[in-house]
Parts: C-alpha cells; structure tokens; sequence
C-alpha cells in the first residue's frame, strides 16, 4: 500500500478526549493537530463521565486537604510532586472549563454545588445536571476547539504505529486516514492522549473502542510503561446485557443507596466499617464475592432517591429504563467492570515520556498522581491539569530535522481473537488475580500473539499481564489471592524489551 507523507510544523495530539483537547487548547499559538480514531464527542471516556471534576473549590476545603485524600486512596504508590499539582492547578482548571461555557451546578450565591463521594473527606466534585458532567464538558470545550485557528482536527484517522529516527526519538506517527489510506505524519513533538484499556475486558464501562492503543504504541517505540497492573474496576456497573455495561454512579451510594443480595439483606457491613462509601476496590471485590457465592449482589436506590430518580440521575435512570429495569421500583443488579487504568506511559509532570519528542497525558498517560487507586473524580481533573501541561510543554519542542525510519502499521487483531482477549483478561486479572490465572493469560496472548503479531491490544494486554505476577502483593486495586498481604511500596515500570522492575515510590 503506497503511504502518503505531510510534514507538521506543530504539536501532533493523538485523541480528542478532555485530555488530547487541553492539549490543544493549551499549545496555543502554536498549531495543533488532533487526529481521533472517531468524531469528537465520540468513542472516549470523557464524554461518558457521570459524577463530576473533584477540585477544593469551597471555603471550608483546601488543596492540602484533597492531596490528602487522593495519597490515601492510592495505597503508598501516588508521587506527592503530581499529586500537588493536581490538587493545586485543580480549582483554576475547573474555572477555566466553567468560562470555556461548561455549565456546572451552581449554589444559590453563585459558587460550584459539589457532591460527596467515596474516600473524599470534603463534597468537593463540581457536577453538572447531576450526572451529566463529561457530556456537558465535553460540549464546551469542542466548541472551544472547532473556533480555535491554531487547531485542525481530523476525525476518524486512527494511528497505528509511532515513527521514531535512528536516536529513538518520536517523529510523528502512522496513521490510518478516514477513507483507510495510510499517512505518515512527521512533527517536531507528538502527544498521545489515547484513554484507557476497559475494551481489553469482557466487562467495562468505557467505550469498546478504548483499548489501550496509546499504550501499545507508545511501549513499541520503546518507552517506559508504569504501574501496568493497576486497573480500577467500578464496582456498580449495572448488570443488564449491555457492552459497555452503563454505570451506576457512586453518587448514588452517596445519596444513601444501598447494597443487598437478592433477598433484600444489606451485606457490605460485614466487609467494611465505611459500608456503602467504602474504597472502590473494597466495594468491587465484595460484590464479586457476594455473586461468587450465588447471593446476587443488587444497587437499592428506591428508598434513597425513588420517584427523584428521574431528574437527580437522568443518565442512569435511563439506561436502566432502556433495559426496561425501573430503578425507582426495583434494585438493580450490578458488577464490578473495568473502568480506569492507574497505569500508563510513565511521564514527568509536565507530560514528557521516557522517549525524547513523545508526550502522554489523561488516562493513558502515568502521571503519579493514583498511584495504586484513583480517587473518584480525580480523571477528568488530571486531564485537564496534565493534558494543558503536556501541550504547553509540547509547544516549545524544537524539529531536530532528523528523517524517520521506515515503519509498518501495526497489524489489526480480528474481533473474534479480540473476544478471546477480552474474555481472558475479565477471567485472569479482573478483581482477583493469583500467579495461575496470570501464567493462562499470559500463555493465551503468546497464542495470540503467534498468529496475530503486535497487534495493539495484544500489547496492551501483555504489558498489563506481565506486570501482574510480578508485583506480589495486594494493594489498592490489584489484588492477590496468592498474596494477600501488602508489601513495599514500590512502582513498578516495565518496557516491552525487558521484565518488570519494581523501584521505590
Ligand atoms: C462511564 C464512565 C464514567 C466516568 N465518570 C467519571 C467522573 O465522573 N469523573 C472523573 O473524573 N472521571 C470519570 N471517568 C473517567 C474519565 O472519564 C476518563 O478517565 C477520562 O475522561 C479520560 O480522558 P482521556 O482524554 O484521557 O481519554 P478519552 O476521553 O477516553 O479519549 C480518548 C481519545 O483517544 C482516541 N483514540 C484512542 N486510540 C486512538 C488511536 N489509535 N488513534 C487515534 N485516536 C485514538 C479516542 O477516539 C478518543 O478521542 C468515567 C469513565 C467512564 C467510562
């Protein structure tokens, strides 16, 4: 297939979610241009996000305070540098977002409305119409970015492969144009802010489409990937046939919703003292339990919110509506599903990678900032806190004029070897991982991965299957029934060339 070539004097941003788009806005006058695998709005995350942007913005809350919580919930792993950062610049960046025309809930003298949820000492996630944050956010900052002259966007090109020179520095990439033609893109720096790996599992929350990508190319090019194994599973997903399975927002939980087995009883006092606002992997691993040993395990909300449901929760009352479960007359049956990856391409706080001329940020970027769990709400915040750094530090990059190397994209990996995938990763490192099922899975991606190449999500996947056994210990959201108990805090990076090294927090 002959390639076309273009040369870009400018930042290339790859992905559109909230984090590719801060990008954007944030390189600034220098030019941008952001290539999405589909149109704007669509096929990422932040458009989905329900709850809301956590971000100290009342009297009674400080940075401090919400650092804090965020290094608690990350079980020893969070780096304080980029968790500063992210507590600090968080009210600024919900401003900013607020002027850009995103209309959050509003008090009645004219400051954020904020909820409370799980591990958050203070009601500090600013939300808008209840839960309809990511939708609304997003909407205003695509407008933002279709008036902005120095950003071109194209949607529908998918890249499939980073070009790197002789010295491995990132020169632009491979990508797959809207009509399936193959363009090389050369530019001076290049940021991936490609989302997340739910679409890896059998059952997620993310769109299907976010599978790790950026991660996969990134780690073939041969950066350095951190805290692989740390996947955050929600543990409210509501079990009604749907992939992805809608969400049940923690909010509700929040507003006094409660867990029960299919009888009725209450059953996550027996697990934890906090009960319903317990960590998110505390909650996750209780109702696999609970369905484990056949007890069923449902979200009762008809008591909380009942006939409020409607307007409080529009978005999950309808998707439960959709299914023909109605949420103000029946509990709904929930499980837990992948919903965010900790880990990523490792960068420093200002979004650089391992690789000279690569940046990363959002999801697919590890910033320090979860370490082994992700404060609910703290996402969206680093997208736009880290995703304006990485394009503001992408702007500056000189073109240091090298040619790049001849590349080929990286082969596709047919749906129904995606869905062996999927289903392996659901069944060997979901919730509860131990070293067999992790050596099945690994054995199962060499199978794949014979027939199918380095396929993207087979790298994915095998990065995080490979970290996994390595870290012997429980913390946070990866858990080991062979090691149950915690062990140091160390991180852990690995690159495709060489094993898991574990180095200290
Ligand atoms: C249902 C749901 C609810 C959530 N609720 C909240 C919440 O309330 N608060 C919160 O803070 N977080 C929440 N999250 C998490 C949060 O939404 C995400 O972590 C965050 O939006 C990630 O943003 P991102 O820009 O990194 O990635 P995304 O928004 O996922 O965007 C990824 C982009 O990359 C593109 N892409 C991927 N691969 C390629 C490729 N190869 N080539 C070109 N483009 C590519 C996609 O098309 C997309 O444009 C929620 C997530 C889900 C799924």
């Amino acid at each position: 297939m002959t390639v076309a070539r273009m040369s870009f004097d400018g930042v290339l941003i790859v992905g559109a979610g909230l984090a590719g788009l801060s990008a954007a806005l944030a390189a600034a006058p220098r030019r941008a241009l952001v290539l999405a695998a589909a149109p704007l709005g669509q096929g990422c995350s932040s458009a989905w996000a329900q709850g809301g942007m956590a971000a100290a913005l009342s009297g009674g809350d400080a940075p401090e305070l919400h650092a804090a919580d965020a290094i608690a919930a990350g079980a020893g792993l969070c780096d304080p540098a980029a968790v500063a950062v992210l507590t600090r610049e968080g009210p600024a960046a919900v401003r900013r977002l607020a002027a850009l025309g995103a209309p959050f809930d509003r008090t009645a003298d004219g400051g954020f409305a904020q909820s409370l949820e799980a591990a958050h000492g203070r009601a500090r996630v600013a939300r808008v119409g209840g839960d309809g944050a990511g939708a609304a956010i997003m909407q205003a900052v695509i407008a933002a970015v279709r008036a902005a002259p120095s950003i071109e966007v194209r949607e529908g090109w998918r890249v499939r492969r980073l070009l790197t020179d002789a010295a491995g520095r990132v020169r632009g990439a491979l990508a797959e144009d809207a009509a399936g033609s193959l363009v090389e893109i050369v530019a001076p720096a290049t940021v991936l802010a490609t989302g997340g790996l739910g679409g890896l599992y059998a059952v997620t929350t993310t769109p299907r489409e976010v599978r790790g990508e950026g991660l996969a190319l990134a780690a073939l090019a041969g950066a350095v990937i951190a805290d692989a194994e740390f996947v955050q599973f929600h543990p409210t997903a509501m079990d009604l046939g749907g992939d992805p399975a809608p969400l049940a927002t923690e909010a509700l939980r929040g507003e006094g919703a409660k867990l029960v087995n299919a009888d009725g009883t209450p059953f996550m006092a027996r697990y934890h003292a906090a009960a319903e606002l317990a960590p998110r992997d505390v909650v996750a691993r209780a109702i696999a339990a609970e369905r484990r040993a056949g007890r069923g395990a449902f979200l009762d909300a008809r008591e909380a919110i009942g006939e409020a449901f409607p307007h409080e929760f529009p978005a999950v009352f309808a998707a439960a509506m959709a299914t023909g479960l109605d949420p103000r007359r029946q509990p709904i049956p929930v499980v837990p599903a992948v919903h965010y990856h900790m880990g990523g391409i490792e960068t420093d706080l200002a979004g650089r990678t391992s690789l000279a001329g690569l940046y990363a940020a959002g999801e697919c970027a590890a910033t320090g900032a979860h370490g082994a769990n992700r404060l609910a709400s703290n996402s969206l915040l680093e997208a736009a806190v880290f995703g304006a750094r990485a394009g503001r530090a992408a702007a500056v990059a000189a073109d240091p004029g090298t040619a790049p190397l001849p590349s080929e994209p990286a082969p596709e990996l047919p749906d129904a070897a995606l869905q062996t995938l999927r289903r392996a990763m659901s069944r060997d490192a979901g919730v509860v991982r131990d070293g067999a099922g992790l050596r099945r899975l690994i054995a199962e991606i060499d199978a794949l991965e014979a027939v199918h190449g380095h396929a993207l999500p087979l790298v994915a996947a095998r990065l995080v299957a490979e970290a996994a056994p390595a870290r012997r210990e429980s913390r946070g959201a990866h858990f080991r029934a062979d090691y149950p108990e915690l062990g140091r805090p160390v991180r852990s990076r690995v690159t495709l060339s060489r094993a898991p090294a574990f180095e200290a927090a």
